[in-house]
């Protein structure tokens, strides 16, 4: 059989946006669970701006979500985009809130101590996994192996691989470390008061869906045991409280997962770096210097650490990837290269010792 040019492993969202960028190749998405099972399954699919101070990761954040409803509106996607009130959680952020205004770039008006944006608004994961049909096999990667130029993926050869695991690791890259947070997205019936007309984000986002309130939150780090259960969603249900006036309810629904994160909070796009090769060439990357040119490890790439805001910034993510792939275009806050020379400043001396030993 003729090598495939890419396999993606993984079929999140990330993974299933990228193979939609490249349906000009001839492409695979491997998954173990599915198309759409593993966190890109738990999540609200909640598309809402971010507000800070001035800071590149929100510029990044709020252009991926407008590009994002754009996409989704485009192939016929319903985006619910109904707005999004962002409330101050405490005291403290009612202040902070203050200086954030400053810095708000999105036409926006001013409500309840928060933040109304029109650019508020939810899809549905089963609308995106019918409206998006990627090639896909469903198996686990067990294997991952350079042979005659290709890679060897368990049985199959590709040109190219893109790695989507989100935060399970299919191969040890040792300046790449993604983290998995845990969280939870609920859905319940019941009785309730409130303009739900519009949604919300305070210390989870909540949002009226048929008959049912959806409520998530992402929150957990370091929970590798974690497994959905009521206590947490009940939780859940308190911080809804704070928001809407939810008088009874019964549980209907709990997914959980853990989203993937990079330690800078920036996703992880790219080429892969030789890490071996690059230190060689310039060992004095490990004292601090910026190497001019980095050496790449052939037909090796990520799309990961998507964050809170996966469904946002695959798309983005995902159009930045193929056109890096195609004319070589700069990945810039996103690139790998970041994490590179951060991971050398530190580890790379205890890197080159353990190497000698
Ligand atoms: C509770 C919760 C609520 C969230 N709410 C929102 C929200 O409102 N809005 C938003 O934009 N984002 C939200 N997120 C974040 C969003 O879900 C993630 O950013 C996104 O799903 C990540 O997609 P991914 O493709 O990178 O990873 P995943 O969806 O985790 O996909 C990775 C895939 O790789 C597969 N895989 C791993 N190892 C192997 C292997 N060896 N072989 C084969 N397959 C393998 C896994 O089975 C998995 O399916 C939420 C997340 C959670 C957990």
């Amino acid at each position: 059989m003729k090598p495939f040019d890419f396999v993606i492993v993984g079929g999140g969202i990330a993974g299933v946006i990228t193979s939609y960028f490249l349906q000009e190749y001839k492409t695979l998405v491997i998954d173990k669970k599915g198309i759409l099972e593993g966190a890109s399954k738990a999540a609200g699919a909640f598309l809402f701006p971010k507000i800070s101070t001035k800071s590149s990761y929100t510029e990044f954040i709020n252009l991926a979500i407008l590009e994002a409803f754009k996409f989704y509106e485009n192939i016929g996607i319903d985006t619910h985009k109904k707005g999004v009130l962002i409330l101050p959680r405490d005291e403290k952020d009612i202040e902070k809130f203050k200086e954030y205004e400053k810095y708000i770039t999105l036409p926006f008006e001013k409500r309840e101590n928060g933040f109304f944006f029109r650019d508020g608004g939810f899809i549905e994961v089963d609308e995106v996994r019918e409206k998006i049909k990627v090639p896909f096999l469903k198996e686990e990667v067990v294997s991952i192996k350079r042979e005659n130029n290709l890679w060897k993926i368990n049985d199959l050869y590709a040109k190219n691989i893109i790695l989507a695991s989100g935060y399970e690791k299919v191969l040890e890259i040792p300046y790449i470390n993604i983290r998995g947070i845990w969280g939870e997205r609920i859905e319940i019936s019941g009785e309730w008061e409130g303009d739900l007309d519009i949604f919300y984000h305070k210390k989870c986002s909540i949002a009226k869906i048929k008959d049912r309130l959806r409520i998530g939150a992402t929150h957990k780090r370091d929970c590798l045991g974690c497994r959905e259960n009521e206590k947490e969603a009940i939780e859940l249900i308190q911080k809804a409280k704070e928001v809407i006036d939810i008088k009874k309810y019964k549980i209907e629904d709990i997914k959980g997962g853990y989203r993937a994160g990079s330690v800078d909070y920036f996703p992880v796009v790219g080429k892969i770096i030789d890490v071996d090769a690059t230190l060689s060439l310039h060992p004095q990357i490990v004292k601090g210097e910026i190497p001019k040119k980095v050496k790449y490890i052939e037909g090796l790439y990520i799309i990961n650490g998507m964050g809170a805001r996966g469904f946002s910034n695959a798309y983005l993510c995902g159009k930045m990837l193929k056109n890096h792939i195609k004319n070589n275009a700069n990945l810039g806050k996103i690139d790998t290269t970041r994490l590179f020379i951060k991971w050398a400043r530190k580890e790379g001396e205890k890197y080159l010792k353990g190497k000698k030993c």
